[in-house]
């Protein structure tokens, strides 16, 4: 992420549920989001993750505040996921998810920093989930995924 910060930085996470179909075909499905996402999120100086759980996704995206505005908005209208959530956002001093303007990381049984912050489960719903632990969980993806070499989408 090249661009300078914007004044008005701003960070917000939300969950959803992968439809059906998507759920189907969610490899293909997730790399197309993440193509699209990457190509996006750098012309408008959005940065984050997207981790994908058992169908759901979690997403945290940073950037200008309005730029955060229409992405939110355009995703929300996707058809290949549902039930959409915000659950936090708000004003950002800084960014903590900087390093991607989008990847995702799809949960595997060896991801242990990422089972340990849903509480050592492994099936849950992020419904049942607090902020502080969707953000607490996010920031541990990060940290899995800048210790994954060369960098790696899914
Ligand atoms: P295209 O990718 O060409 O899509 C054009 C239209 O077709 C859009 O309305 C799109 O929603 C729809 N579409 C595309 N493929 C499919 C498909 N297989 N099934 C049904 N409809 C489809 N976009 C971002 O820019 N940044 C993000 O951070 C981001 N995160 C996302 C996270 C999730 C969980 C999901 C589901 C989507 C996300 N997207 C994100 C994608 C976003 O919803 C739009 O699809 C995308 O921004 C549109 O990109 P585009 O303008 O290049 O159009």
């Amino acid at each position: 992420m090249m661009k300078p910060e914007p004044a008005t930085l701003h960070r917000m996470f939300y969950r959803s549920r992968a439809t059906a179909a998507a759920e189907s075909n969610l490899d293909p499905v997730v790399e197309q989001i993440i193509n699209s996402s990457i190509i996006n999120n750098y012309t408008v100086g959005v940065t984050g993750l997207l981790l994908v759980v058992k169908g759901y996704f979690i997403q945290v995206l940073e950037g200008e505040t309005n730029e955060l505005r229409s992405t939110y908005a355009r995703i929300s209208l996707d058809r290949r996921h549902q039930d959409l959530h915000i659950i936090a956002q708000g004003p950002a001093e800084e960014r903590l998810f900087g390093d991607w303007n989008m990847c995702a990381r799809t949960l595997k049984p060896s991801d242990r920093l990422i089972v340990d912050a849903l509480g050592g489960r492994e099936n849950f719903n992020p419904k049942d989930m607090s902020a502080p632990s969707i953000e607490r969980l996010l920031l541990n993806v990060a940290t899995l995924q800048r210790r994954s070499l060369p960098a790696e989408y899914l």
